[in-house]
Formats: structure tokens, C-alpha cells, sequence
């Protein structure tokens, strides 16, 4: 069997590290937030070069504390992409904000920057103009949305950027880091993300004072001082078990995200030629690879050959978010079209990616999709 993810692999790896850590911390008596948490707060800020981090419950929450913390807020419209994870929109809208969708580019799978602009554009022209605050850009698959062309739009139209880097921590563009860009970024340490806890866990970046001190307050009920509340919060703290994990896992991420592009330059050699199309990469991106994502005609057909064959797969996503059941409707306003997002959907799919993954078996699979695409 090859799995398509395989974060057992990575504890394995650190087993005695980690398993010292937790004790450490259990043995400490504080478990909630503490020294533990504002050590892995200070690493990680520093690792994606910003002034601040503010170590939080999950991915989810780190995109809408990242939102608040910049001012969007109930009816405000924020532009985003329907193919990213369903947590993107969640966050939105916990915000009380309303998603406004913008297809992804021919030919890649994240944000077409110059169908953002023509958006933005009309929407500043429109009647919802003051509502217009905010652009949350997924960098998808460990690719980045070009930063300095999503820069210049956002600051033309005046728009607050948000980055969503839960499938980014480490990508680069031109040696500047994902998550240092934007007025503020949101990181997720779900298990299986390039850089995760053994439980839940997320991250706000920002090098904005005025936005890190409101992430903060927002992070645990609003809080200045306790039991009174500034602003009105939420609860999202980190604990030290898993700060006291990720502070490991950092320290190991560099040398995790070259294997996963040694894997990746393996899939791109090994499928060469194929029917099957392999990711395109900007020579500016250091790619950070959480998924490596082909695209073929064929998908559910040699999804079912791979699982014949105990190869593991996965489709990320199999349902564009605005066309899912709870916002399909509920959301229409969108640039002139979605039909990259919608080609997607049926033509994606995950290989088996992670840095514990032997090269033996990138081969095998790729061995199978050869052969399965001349059958
Ligand atoms: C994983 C993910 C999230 C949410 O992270 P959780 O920690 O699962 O809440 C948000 N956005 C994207 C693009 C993700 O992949």
C-alpha cells in the first residue's frame, strides 16, 4: 500500500524528540498558551520573516482572526477563489463578510491576478464599492499567487491582502517567504500540512503592530486585561503540546520541503511525455509541494486503477466551493467566469506526496499511470 499522506511517518522520524517534549510539558503544569507557545510564536515569525505571529486553535480561525485583524467585518465583500479548501470560505464568513469569486489561471491552479483586477475594478465602479475590503489569496499546492502583481492590484484598488498559506509554509517567491506579503497571513498545522502539530493548530503572521494587537486581543475573548473584554473575541488559543511539537517540526521543515521537491522533480521526470499534465512552475517559486497535482482527462479511471493497485490518491477538491450546497446560490457574484475553476474539478488529481515517501515508490506509481495511459 502507498498512502497519499502519511503524517505517522513524520512522528516516526522525530519519535524520541517529540515524545521528550510532550512530557516536558506535561510535567510543566501549564497547559494552555504559556512560555511554550510564545517561544514557537517568535520561531515561526521569524522563519517567514514578519515582526509578529499569533499561535492560534486551527487554519480556520488563523484566516479569520487574519481578517478582523485588518478590519473586515460583517457585509463586507471579500474576493477570493471557489477551488481552495472549503476552511477558506468558512473563515469568510465567520466574519460576517461575503465571498466574491475570482477564477483561477488558465493553465495553474491559483488566483488569475489580472481577472482579480478587472473584478475589483467593476466592483469599485458599482453601487457596493465601500463594501469592497479585502482579497484572500490561497497559495494552492505550495505554489504562491504572484506576489507583486496581487501586491500592485491590491493597493490600486485599495483592498487589504490576506494570505492563506495553510499548504505554503515555506514557499517562496524570489527568497521572500510565503506569509510575509500580505497585510496579514494564516497558517494551518492540520496533521498532513508541510509543517503540522499531532492534533490541531494554526498560526496569524503579520508585520503590522496595530493588526498583531488586534489578532491578539480576538485570539481569547477580546481580552486587554482578563475578564474584561475590549473587543468582542473569540476563543482560539494554541496549547504547549503542540507548540512544544511544532517548534521540532519547524527545525526539520527546510530539509522536509527539499525532499518534497525531490519527489516532485522525480513525478516530472518520470511522467514526461504522458497524457497526464504535471505542474508548471514560475522560475521565481521555491515550491513548496503539499500536493503534487496532475491533470488528465482520464481521472476517475486511473484513480480506480492507482487504488486497484494499493496506490492512494486524492482530489483536491472534487466540488468548487460555489458550487457546493451550502453557498451554491447563497453567493453569485464572481468575475466574468469560473470556467478554469469548474475544468478543474474533473481533471485534478493528488499524488501519493510526502518526504517520507521512497523514491522506489514514486516510480511505481508512475510506472502505473504509463502504463495505464497506453492500456
Ligand atoms: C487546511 C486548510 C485550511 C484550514 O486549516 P485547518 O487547520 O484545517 O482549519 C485553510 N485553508 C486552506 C487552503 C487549507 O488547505
Amino acid at each position: 500500500m502507498i498512502l497519499q499522506v502519511d503524517p505517522h511517518a513524520g512522528y516516526r522520524e522525530d519519535k524520541a524528540l517529540v515524545d521528550a517534549a510532550v512530557l516536558r510539558v506535561l510535567d510543566s503544569g501549564q497547559y494552555i498558551m504559556g512560555q511554550e507557545v510564545e517561544a514557537f510564536e517568535a520561531e515561526f515569525a521569524a522563519y517567514i520573516g514578519v515582526r509578529h505571529g499569533i499561535a492560534v486553535a486551527n487554519g480556520t480561525q488563523a484566516v479569520e482572526i487574519a481578517l478582523r485583524s485588518v478590519g473586515v467585518g460583517s457585509g463586507d465583500l471579500v474576493l477570493t477563489v471557489s477551488h481552495t479548501a472549503v476552511a477558506t470560505v468558512t473563515a469568510i464568513r465567520s466574519c460576517g463578510a461575503e465571498p466574491v469569486w475570482v477564477d483561477v489561471a488558465e493553465g495553474g491552479f491559483t488566483m488569475d491576478v489580472g481577472l482579480l483586477d478587472e473584478t475589483a475594478a467593476t466592483l469599485r465602479a458599482g453601487p457596493d464599492s465601500s463594501r469592497l475590503k479585502a482579497v484572500v489569496a490561497v497559495h494552492l499546492y505550495g505554489a504562491m499567487v504572484p506576489p507583486e502583481a496581487l501586491l500592485e492590484v491590491c493597493r490600486r484598488h485599495g483592498l487589504k491582502l490576506v494570505e492563506d498559506c495553510a499548504q505554503a509554509h515555506g514557499a517562496a517567491w524570489n527568497g521572500k517567504r510565503a506569509g510575509s506579503f500580505g497585510d496579514a497571513s494564516a497558517f494551518s498545522f492540520y496533521p498532513t500540512k508541510n509543517l503540522g502539530a499531532l492534533g490541531d493548530g494554526g498560526m496569524v503572521c503579520t508585520g503590522d503592530d496595530g493588526a498583531a494587537e488586534q489578532a491578539r486581543l480576538i485570539r481569547q475573548y477580546g481580552w486587554k486585561e482578563r475578564y474584561v473584554s475590549a473587543i468582542e473575541g473569540i476563543n482560539s488559543r494554541l496549547d504547549p503540546v503542540q507548540a512544544a511539537i511544532l517548534r521540532i517540526g519547524l527545525t526539520r521543515l527546510d530539509e522536509r520541503n527539499a525532499r518534497r521537491r525531490a519527489i516532485a522533480a522525480l513525478y516530472d521526470e518520470e511522467l514526461a511525455g504522458t497524457a497526464v499534465a504535471t505542474p508548471a512552475v514560475a522560475v521565481e517559486l521555491l515550491h513548496a509541494y503539499h500536493q503534487y497535482v496532475v491533470r488528465t482527462a482520464g481521472r476517475d479511471g486511473l484513480a480506480a486503477r492507482l487504488r486497484a493497485e494499493g496506490v492512494g490518491s486524492g482530489i483536491h477538491y472534487p466540488v468548487p466551493v460555489h458550487a457546493q450546497p451550502a453557498y451554491r446560490g447563497g453567493f453569485d457574484r464572481h468575475c466574468r467566469t469560473l470556467r478554469n475553476t469548474e475544468a478543474l474539478a474533473g481533471e485534478i488529481l493528488s499524488l501519493p506526496m510526502y518526504p517520507q515517501l521512497a523514491h522506489d515508490n514514486v516510480r511505481r506509481v508512475a510506472g502505473l499511470i504509463r502504463q495505464f495511459q497506453g492500456s
